[in-house]
């Protein structure tokens, strides 16, 4: 008999060739951003001055595929398919009858799932002519996502970042100015909104809410500058649906199917990405779960309120239905900045809300006891973002073994954390504590 595989990696043919739309499939409709100012539903013309029509029309589609450009596939091709890994000597240490697979993201030139969506929007925004992007970035991961999509397609890009991130976490500002970008610590000189902010409080260490609102506020100066962001919204996590697509042909292979599908949940995006085309099973009554990980110090999904809300600080941004902390809420300082936003995707909440998916919290050295059980046995060193997920994924697992059912569980190791060491240097030397 043949040895089962350890670790299944599609040909490059078997990359998807559409991105999946689930708008068509929601339960119920989903609402529409509101105008800033009038709170009447914002127009396509209205959204012009930010984003290209391409990513627009993708906002509102009701395509349920949408063809991946070849320019963004051949992109796509350095790194995809990525790899899915069956987690044997994870199981094996937690003597769970379990079967564990991830579905490995971190090996993207950016080491995150972000280049999925930074890729197909520096395409769309090349393609109609515009010349230059902003954007926010909290510890960096975004930014130099976006930076190398870029480079890729000849933009410029001014990259806003979280003044405390700049000049904590210097690598991933090296890594966005390598990759050709232009960043600054936010808030900065560059916008009126980063002015008052100085001037208020000089000292001040910046909230990715402010860093929003600078990158918004500069892409209304001209038409052929726009501006970009990392998750929340519909065009990001319809990009990031290629992440749950080849997951799904590469189960194939292992001929086993997930019971539960586990993500951590910043804004949504690579959540969305690995479990959105496992709704319809859900909706078919199939036995399949869906469980999103949040960190107890930003607990959206599970301790926000479901309202419109501003995605920025400021008030600048199209008001979104979603689960929300409060535009104002800024959360404490954690090792976790991906996963640092006071609201999430629109579609996340409403399938939430709808109950079609559960959520979870961790505290913060608890989901480092996981990542470093996880790096002992499984070797990779998940970010600390990861890491929440692979904490709901060892609780599962024990569930398994009081139980003893055999449930198949996968979930989305959505980076690595060679660019996180320090955070690993608090905990290693006993310094990391719950915030
Ligand atoms: C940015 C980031 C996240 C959180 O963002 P989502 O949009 O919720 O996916 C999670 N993991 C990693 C590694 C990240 O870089």
């Amino acid at each position: 008999m043949a040895e089962k595989p350890k670790m299944v990696n599609l040909a490059q043919k078997d990359l998807p060739e559409a991105w999946y739309n689930v708008l068509p499939d929601l339960p119920i409709p989903l609402e529409p951003p509101l105008h800033p100012a009038t709170k009447e539903p914002v127009t396509p013309d209205d959204l012009a001055p930010l984003f290209p029509m391409g990513l627009i029309e993708q906002e509102v589609s009701t395509e349920s595929y949408i063809e991946i450009p070849e320019e963004v596939r051949q992109v796509y091709r350095i790194w995809r398919p990525t790899p899915l890994v069956r987690a044997e000597r994870l199981e094996k240490y937690l003597q769970t009858p379990a079967r564990i697979y991830y579905k490995h993201e971190g090996v993207s030139p950016a080491g995150s799932h972000k280049p999925n969506t930074a890729v197909a929007q520096a395409y769309y925004n090349k393609k109609e002519g515009v010349k230059r992007l902003t954007t926010e970035t909290g510890a960096g991961q975004w930014g130099s996502a976006l930076a190398m999509g870029c480079s890729f397609f000849d933009l410029e890009l001014q990259v806003f970042m979280v003044g405390s991130s700049f000049y904590q976490k210097p690598y991933r500002r090296m890594l966005i100015e390598t990759w050709g970008a232009k960043v600054v610590p936010s808030p900065s000189p560059l916008t009126e909104t980063g002015r008052k902010y100085l001037e208020e409080d000089p000292e001040t260490s910046g909230s990715l809410g402010m860093a929003i609102s600078e990158a918004v506020e500069m892409a209304m100066e001209g038409d052929d500058v726009k501006y970009s962001l990392g998750s929340v919204l519909n065009h990001v996590l319809l990009h990031q649906t290629v992440i749950g697509q080849e997951a799904q042909k590469a189960f194939e292979v292992f001929d086993d199917y997930p019971n539960v599908v586990i993500g951590c949940v910043g804004g949504g995006s690579n959540f969305a990405g690995t479990a959105l085309p496992f709704v319809n099973d859900v909706k078919a009554g199939k036995d399949v779960r869906i469980l999103a990980v949040e960190p107890a110090s930003c607990p959206t999904l599970t301790g926000g309120k479901y309202e419109y809300d501003f995605g920025d600080i400021a008030g600048m941004t199209p008001l979104l239905l979603m689960y929300t902390l409060g535009h104002e809420f800024i959360p404490p300082p954690s090792h976790s900045g991906g996963l640092r936003y006071h609201g999430d995707a629109p579609i996340i909440s409403l399938l939430v809300k709808e109950g079609l998916m559960d959520a979870c919290t961790y505290h913060q050295v608890e989901v480092f006891d996981a990542a470093v059980m996880f790096a002992r046995t499984e070797g990779h060193v998940p970010a600390p973002e990861t890491a929440h997920a692979i904490k709901a994924v060892v609780d599962e697992a024990i569930k398994c073994r009081e139980s003893g059912e055999s449930e198949c569980i996968f979930f989305n190791f959505s980076g690595h954390g060679m660019l996180d060491l320090a955070a690993y240097d608090d905990y290693n030397s006993g310094k990391l504590s719950d915030v």
